[in-house]
C-alpha cells in the first residue's frame, strides 16, 4: 500500500518541472498548515490559549508534511538506486554468457597491468577460442551453440581463480586475464581450462548429450617490454595471445600455446 502510494506520487512528481514540483510540495505543507491552523481557531478558544497552540502547530505541522514527502524522496532514491546498479549490471555483463564483456576486461586488465608493472609483477592473459563452433551450430542448431558457449563460460567460472577476469571477447572468443601468473602457471592453469571444457555436455533435442573443444593462445606481460601507454601494451598482449591461439588451431585444436 505504502509502495504503491510512493510509487504514485514519485511517477507524478517526477513528471512535473523541478519547479513545479517544488512548489506543488511547498504549497501542499503551506495549505495544510493554514487549513490545520483555521480549522483549530474554529473550533474555539476552549482549545488553548494562542501560544499553545502555536506550539502543536508548529510541532505537528512539519511532522505531518514532512513524513510523507521524506518517504516518497527516500523510496524515490532507492528505486533509483535499485536501476542504476541493474544498467551497471547490464552495461558490463554479456547478455547471453553472464561474464563480463568486452569493455569491462579491457578496464580490469588496464588496471591489473599497471599494479603488474608498478610492483614489477608477472601477467599473462588468454584467448579462448571454441573449435570448429560454426559446424556444430550447424549439426545441432544455434540453441545448442548458445548452450556449449554457457557451459564453456561456466568451465571458465569454475576454473580461473577469485583474481581472474573471465570476459565474453567476442563470438566464440573467451579472454582470462591472470594477474600475478607467470607463463608456467597460466600454461597450467590454462590446460586446466582446457580440460574442463572439453568435458562440458549439453543435451541436444534426441537425448544425446555434445561437448566441443577449445584451443587457447597464452601470452605474458615481459617487463622490459612495458612502456607506456597501458592501452597498448594490453592490445599487444592481446595481439599475441590471438596468433598464440591461431599457432594453436595450426597444430591440431584443443590444445593450449604459449607465445615465444
Ligand atoms: P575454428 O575451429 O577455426 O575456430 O572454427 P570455428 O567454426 O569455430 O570458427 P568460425 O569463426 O568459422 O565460426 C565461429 C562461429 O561462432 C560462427 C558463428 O555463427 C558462431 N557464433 C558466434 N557467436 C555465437 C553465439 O552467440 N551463439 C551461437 N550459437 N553461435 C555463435
Ligand atoms: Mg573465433
Ligand atoms: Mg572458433
Amino acid at each position: 500500500m505504502f509502495d504503491t502510494v510512493t510509487r504514485l506520487l514519485g511517477a507524478l512528481l517526477l513528471r512535473l518541472p523541478t519547479w513545479a514540483a517544488v512548489a506543488a510540495i511547498a504549497g501542499t505543507s503551506v495549505a495544510l498548515t493554514v487549513g490545520a491552523v483555521l480549522a483549530v481557531h474554529l473550533l474555539g478558544p476552549g482549545y488553548g490559549d494562542g501560544l499553545r497552540r502555536a506550539l502543536i502547530m508548529g510541532s505537528v505541522m512539519p511532522l505531518v508534511v514532512s513524513a510523507p514527502v521524506a518517504w516518497v524522496v527516500v523510496g524515490l532514491l532507492r528505486a533509483l538506486e535499485r536501476e542504476h546498479a541493474r544498467a551497471l549490471a547490464l552495461a558490463s555483463h554479456d547478455a547471453l554468457t553472464g561474464l563480463a564483456n568486452r569493455r569491462t576486461a579491457t578496464e580490469q586488465a588496464h588496471r591489473d597491468i599497471d599494479v603488474a608493472r608498478r610492483g614489477g609483477r608477472p601477467l599473462a592473459i588468454a584467448l579462448l577460442d571454441l573449435d570448429e563452433f560454426k559446424a556444430a551450430n550447424d549439426r545441432h542448431g544455434h540453441a545448442v551453440g548458445d548452450a556449449l558457449l554457457c557451459a564453456t563460460a561456466e568451465a571458465c567460472r569454475r576454473t580461473v581463480r577469485a583474481a581472474d577476469t573471465v570476459a565474453r571477447w567476442g563470438g566464440e572468443e573467451i579472454v582470462i586475464v591472470m594477474p600475478d601468473t607467470d607463463p608456467a602457471g597460466a600454461a597450467a592453469l590454462m590446460e586446466r581450462l582446457r580440460d574442463a571444457v572439453a568435458a562440458s555436455r549439453v543435451a541436444i533435442p534426441s537425448g544425446e548429450a555434445v561437448g566441443c573443444t577449445a584451443s587457447i593462445g597464452v601470452a605474458a606481460l615481459v617487463q622490459a617490454d612495458v612502456a607506456p601507454p597501458t592501452p597498448s601494451v594490453f592490445e599487444k598482449l592481446v595481439a599475441t595471445a590471438d596468433r598464440a591461439m591461431y599457432d594453436a588451431k595450426r597444430a591440431g585444436r584443443d590444445r593450449v600455446s604459449i607465445a615465444a
